[in-house]
């Protein structure tokens, strides 16, 4: 199996979001490895949005992902990346993600789309390292 880093970012964790996103992951068969509420320093964001520095919406992330608590899981499963990928929906919530997904069922705005799923496997080990460095 497989294991991807997923956030309930802080929009998410303000609109009371996190049961529903567990739910969601739950129900779709993959199970939760680690789980953590906690406000991210700057460093922590940083280094995870390390592919985006220089981006004209870079700033505004990193403040934006500090900004409040957030959930920080581990997720597993038969193919756990692109299934998290799938529940989550497109980048933004109203051109890209389509009902039934998270983003597409409750986003509105592509800084505040409510959570994150890793890209790539590679890109999971990576962040889960970040967030989860004794796992
Ligand atoms: P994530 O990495 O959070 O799962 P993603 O892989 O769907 O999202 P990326 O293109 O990696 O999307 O962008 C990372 C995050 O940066 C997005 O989730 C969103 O919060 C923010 N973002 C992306 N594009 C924009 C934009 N044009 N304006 C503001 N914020 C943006």
């Amino acid at each position: 199996s497989e294991r991807t880093l997923v956030l309930v970012k802080p929009d998410g964790v303000a609109r009371g979001l996190v049961g529903e996103v567990i739910a969601r992951i739950e129900r779709k068969g993959l199970k939760l490895a680690a789980l953590e509420l906690r406000t991210a320093d700057r460093a922590t964001a940083e280094q995870h949005y390390a592919e985006h520095d220089g981006k004209s919406f870079y700033a505004d992330l990193v403040d934006f992902i500090t900004g409040g608590p957030l959930v920080a899981l581990v997720v597993e499963g038969v193919r756990a990346v692109p299934a998290f990928r799938q529940l989550a929906g497109g980048t933004d919530p109203i051109e890209k993600a389509t009902p039934g997904t998270i983003r597409g069922d409750f986003g509105t705005e592509v800084q505040f789309n409510l959570v994150h799923g890793s890209d790539s496997v590679e890109s999971a080990e990576r962040e889960i390292k970040i967030w989860f460095p004794n796992l």
